[in-house]
C-alpha cells in the first residue's frame, strides 16, 4: 500500500487515532476533522514588468473554542489548500499544547516570493489583507509569519488592516518589527523553544550536549537560529546543515556564523570552505545525536524512517514526519519531539506580543524569555508524561493533551 503524503489526511488519521487512545466517541471526531472555516481568495496584481497575474490564496480557520486563532502565512510555490488546514489543524493542537488562550488557523499564498520584487511583495501582502480583513481581527483570528514571509510582510499587512479599520489594531498581526509594537525575542522564539525542550529531552535520555552532534535541514529562521543557540548556549556541535539547494557536511564541526554570512552573499549554505557537499537526502541519514528538521513537511517517511541514525529529533519544522515513520522510529527508540511541541516557542511569544500590544507595555528579551522557559518546559513535561502513561510516542501523548483541551472548551461552551 503506498503511503498517504497528503498533509491533511495525515493530519485527520492522527487526529483519529488520538481519539482512538483517548476513548473519544466519534462525534468528537466529526466535530474536530475539518476547520471551522475555509477561505480561498483570487489575488489579482500588475507586475513590475506590466503584465497581469493571479495569485490564490487560503486562509484555514480551524477551531477558535479556546480564543481568537492563531496562524502564520506561508508564501510557497507548493501551498495548497491541503497543506493550509493540516497547518490550521496542527495550530489548534499546539495552542493547546502550550495552552495559550488561543485556537488555531493558518494561511497561504501560491506563489514564489524569492522571484519577486519588494513592490510585488508588498502589493501582494496588501491585496490578501484586503481580501481577508472581513475574517481577521485581533479578537477572531491573528496572522504571522511562517515559510517565505518576514516582520517587513507582517507590517505591511498591518498597516493595510488599520487602514481599512480606520484605527490602530497592532494585535492583528503579530511578528512585527520591533518599531511597529513586535516583540523582544519574536525573531528567535522558535528556535530557543526548541532548543528547551532538546534540553528536557537530553537530560530525559542522558545526552551530554555538550560537543553533541546535531544536524540541521533548512537553514531560514527556525534552523538559522536554532544553529546558533545550540552552539552558543549549550556548546553543540554543528556537523550537517541545509537548505532548499543541498546539505553541506564536516564532522569536525560548522561554524554556524560563516554560514549565515555564506547564505546572505550566495542565497545557498553551499561553497562553504571546509565542508563537504551532500544531498538532503544524505544529511537526513547522518550520524547525529539530534536531527532537526526545520523546513518543509512528509522528509521522514517509511522510506527513510528505518535510516535515521540519531537519538534526538526536535520538530521545528511542522509536519516533518509521517504517521508510518513515527510507529518506525518509536521502534527504533529514538526520542521524537513532535512539531507542535517544539515549535511552539513561535506561537507563544506571538501570544506574548499580542498581549505587549494589548496593553502597549512591552517587555525585555530577558523577560521574554524567561516566561517562554517556563510555558514550553511545562509543556515539555505535560507530553513526556502524558506518553509514558498511554505507552504511546510522544506526538500522541501531546495529541492527548491538546484534544482533551480543545473538548473541554467545546463541552463548556455548549458545542459537543
Ligand atoms: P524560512 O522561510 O525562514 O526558511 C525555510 C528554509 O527551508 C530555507 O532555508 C529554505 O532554503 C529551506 N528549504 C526549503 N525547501 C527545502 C528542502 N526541500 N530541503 C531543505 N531545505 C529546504 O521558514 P521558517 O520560518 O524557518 O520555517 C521552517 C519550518 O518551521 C516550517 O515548517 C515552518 O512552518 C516551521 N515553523 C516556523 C516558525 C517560525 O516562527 N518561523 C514557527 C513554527 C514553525
Amino acid at each position: 500500500m503506498t503511503e498517504e503524503l497528503d498533509p491533511f489526511k495525515i493530519s485527520q488519521k492522527q487526529l483519529y487515532e488520538a481519539c482512538k487512545i483517548s476513548g473519544c466517541v466519534s462525534d468528537v471526531y466529526n466535530a474536530l476533522n475539518e476547520p471551522e472555516r475555509f477561505v480561498e481568495v483570487k489575488l489579482l496584481m500588475k507586475m513590475d514588468d506590466g503584465s497581469l497575474k493571479t495569485f490564490k490564496g487560503f486562509r484555514s480557520q480551524y477551531n477558535s473554542a479556546r480564543g481568537p486563532m492563531k496562524g502564520g502565512i506561508r508564501w510557497h510555490p507548493d501551498e495548497s489548500a491541503s497543506l493550509v488546514k493540516a497547518l490550521s489543524a496542527w495550530m489548534t493542537w499546539k495552542t493547546a499544547c502550550v495552552d495559550i488562550p488561543l485556537g488555531g488557523a493558518k494561511g497561504g499564498i501560491i506563489c514564489d516570493p524569492r522571484t519577486m520584487s519588494n513592490r510585488e511583495l508588498e502589493t501582494l501582502a496588501r491585496s490578501y489583507i484586503r481580501q481577508l480583513a472581513d475574517f481577521i481581527g485581533p479578537n477572531i483570528d491573528v496572522p504571522a509569519p511562517d515559510v517565505y514571509t518576514n516582520p517587513q510582510i507582517m507590517a505591511w499587512m498591518m498597516d493595510e488592516y488599520e487602514k481599512i479599520m480606520r484605527k490602530h489594531a497592532p494585535s492583528v498581526i503579530t511578528g512585527k518589527p520591533l518599531p511597529l509594537g513586535g516583540s523582544a525575542g519574536r525573531l528567535i522564539a522558535t528556535a530557543k523553544g526548541g532548543a528547551f525542550c532538546i534540553r528536557e529531552a537530553a537530560k530525559e535520555i542522558g545526552l551530554n550536549l555538550n560537543g553533541a552532534k546535531v544536524v540541521i535541514q533548512g537553514f531560514g529562521n527556525a534552523g538559522s537560529w536554532a544553529s546558533k543557540i545550540l552552539t552558543n548556549d549549550y556548546n553543540c556541535k554543528i556537523i550537517g546543515i541545509s537548505d532548499s539547494k543541498g546539505g553541506i557536511y564536516n564532522k569536525n564541526g560548522i561554524d554556524p556564523t560563516k554560514v549565515l554570512v555564506q547564505k546572505k552573499e550566495t542565497s545557498s549554505v553551499l561553497g562553504l570552505k571546509d565542508a563537504q557537499e551532500i544531498s538532503n537526502k544524505e544529511l537526513l541519514e547522518l550520524e547525529c545525536d539530534i536531527l532537526i528538521p526545520a523546513a518543509l513537511e512528509n522528509v521522514i517517511t517509511r522510506k527513510n524512517a528505518q535510516n535515521i541514525n540519531c537519538k534526538i529529533i526536535a520538530e521545528l519544522a511542522n509536519g516533518p514526519t509521517t504517521p508510518e515513520a513515527d510507529e518506525i522510529l518509536f521502534k527504533n527508540d529514538v526520542f521524537v519531539i513532535p512539531d507542535f511541541l517544539c515549535n511552539a516557542g513561535g506561537v507563544t511569544v506571538s501570544y506574548f506580543e499580542m498581549v505587549q500590544g494589548y496593553y502597549q507595555y512591552f517587555w525585555t528579551e530577558g523577560e521574554v524569555l524567561t516566561a517562554l522557559d517556563r510555558v514550553m518546559t511545562n509543556a515539555y513535561r505535560f507530553v513526556v508524561d502524558k506518553a509514558k502513561e498511554y505507552n504511546t510516542y510522544n506526538r500522541m501523548g501531546a495529541y492527548i493533551i491538546s484534544l482533551n483541551r480543545v473538548i473541554e472548551a467545546m463541552r463548556l461552551r455548549g458545542w459537543l
